[in-house]
């Protein structure tokens, strides 16, 4: 079942059942059929119809940040901001798709080739809800220039942003079987990748659904994108303006409500500078993020996306507290919507749960070191190899550090974010392949040799 219910309140707006197995089997027809007639038209006529696609998000961004208010909780400033990236994606493979996909000439032994960039068919796409438009765009934007077609399920509890970006897409001028909004459960999930219609799979989620899609990937075949959890390390190495920094690193770890993939959400702080920065981090928590209407743009803190989600998170502290952890500020739930205090918590180890599982919510997890070296240790010190901050006023010391830590993505006195020319993955439990950028339109791309 998909469901609309306002994380703000605990209300149940609407609910929309499940497709059926024959609506599935007509909405895999119908991208399997469209295929061929789509990678037909000329790149330059794609790449038109999604520059249409970007302007339309611009008109509608407010439309689209209320739907993800009222769905997933997102504080409605921040909605509009998350269009504004999803506009930037489609300009840029808009403008960029035609030259990205060219054919690429080959001086071999013995004469010439082409590698010739080709699509290969209808995709699945399962994405979450921490960033509806977002999500989509980073996948759904490279691949329709690139010719291929796509089916989407999108999370069960953000059904409006589903349809309303598959009216923008079509009205762009996205043919109706060029892509296809389904509400298909996670269980109908496996048959359609098993279908031989369906030629790839990309998921953004958590790492449970990874492993499931990617085993079904694997026992089929197919080709996958997988954009999972993370608990991205933060080093601060010191500083010369703590309030600053304070402010970026604590704005990185709450926006969203805590619920980003790539958030700064384990901070690793020298031992020199530890007592100042913990104690001016959990003021800042404590007093800036102060829960509110989300619908409110002068609200600076929302609820979780939904009453489950803030109960599991607030549970993580808990569990987190009884095996010995401290907590400095927040942990508790308010009601009757989703919300939890912006939390932070030290003295967290190895032994404790919260150590190495991702906390999907509010919560900042502040850890000491004594050495460059220790920082670096604790922060490969995780299943997950998502994103990574430094920070610090010695550039070619961030540098080193930055250069010795396990992830996909790591940044320079700034964190998190996520930009339409700058490729984004990660290692380890955090996945596998990359979107954006020029990487982003070559994971369900043919690159056929054409030896002349
Ligand atoms: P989720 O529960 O895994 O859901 C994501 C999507 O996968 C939803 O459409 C969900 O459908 C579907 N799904 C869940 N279990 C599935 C299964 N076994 N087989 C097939 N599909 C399945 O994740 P979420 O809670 O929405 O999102 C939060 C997670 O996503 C976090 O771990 C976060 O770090 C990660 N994330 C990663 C990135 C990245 O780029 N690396 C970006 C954003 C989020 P239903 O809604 O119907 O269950």
């Amino acid at each position: 079942m998909y469901s609309v219910t306002n994380p703000a309140t605990g209300e149940l707006i609407e609910e929309i059942p499940n497709s059926t197995e024959e609506e599935v089997q007509a909405a895999i027809d119908k991208v399997h059929r469209g295929y061929t007639s789509w990678r037909r038209r000329p790149v330059e006529e794609r790449a038109k119809i999604v520059l249409r696609a970007a302007e339309l998000f611009a008109e509608r961004s407010d439309e689209l940040a209320a739907i993800m208010t009222l769905e997933m909780g997102k504080r409605i400033n921040e909605g509009r901001g998350e269009v504004g990236i999803v506009v930037d994606i489609f300009n840029y493979y808009g403008n960029n798709g035609p030259a990205l996909l060219a054919d690429e000439p080959l001086k071999i032994k013995g004469g010439d080739a082409v590698i010739r960039k080709e699509p290969i068919g209808a995709l699945l796409g399962v994405m979450p809800w921490n960033f509806p438009a977002y999500q989509v765009a980073r996948f759904v934007a490279p691949n329709l220039v690139l010719g291929n077609t796509i089916l989407l399920k999108h999370a069960s509890i953000c059904p409006r942003s589903g349809v309303a970006i598959e009216k923008i897409l079509h009205e762009a001028g996205v043919p109706e079987d060029a892509y296809v909004n389904i509400f298909a459960s996670s269980r109908q999930v496996p048959a359609i990748l098993a279908d031989p219609r369906i030629q790839g799979v990309s998921l953004t989620g958590s790492e449970a659904a990874g492993v499931s899609v990617a085993a079904e990937a694997g026992r089929n075949l197919k080709r996958c994108v997988l954009e999972l959890g993370g608990s991205d390390p933060l080093i601060v190495l010191d500083t010369d303006d703590m309030d600053e920094t304070v402010k970026a690193t604590s704005t990185a770890r709450m926006r969203n409500c805590g619920q980003s993939c790539n958030a700064p959400k384990r901070m690793i702080v020298l031992s020199d500078i530890y007592d100042e920065f913990v104690d001016k981090f959990t003021k800042r928590v404590g007093d800036y993020f102060q829960p509110g209407d989300p619908a409110d743009p002068k609200t600076p803190f929302g609820p979780l996306a939904s009453i489950a989600a803030a109960d599991e998170v607030a549970g993580q502290v808990e569990k987190a507290v009884a095996q010995g952890a401290t907590l400095r500020t927040g942990g508790k739930r308010i009601g009757p919507g989703a919300y939890l205090e912006a939390t932070v918590l030290t003295d967290v180890t190895p032994q404790m749960n919260a150590y190495y599982e991702e906390i999907f919510g509010p919560v900042a997890l502040i850890f000491k070191a004594d050495t460059e070296e220790e920082a670096i240790a604790i922060a490969n010190d995780s299943p997950f190899g998502l994103g990574a901050a430094v920070f610090g006023t010695d550039p070619d010391r961030n540098r080193r550090v930055a250069d010795q830590i396990e992830s996909g993505m790591v940044y320079m006195n700034k964190s998190g974010g996520s930009q339409a020319d700058l490729p984004f993955g990660g290692i380890k439990r955090s996945g596998m392949g990359r979107e954006l950028g020029a990487a982003g339109i070559e994971e369900f791309m043919n690159k056929k040799s054409i030896r002349l």
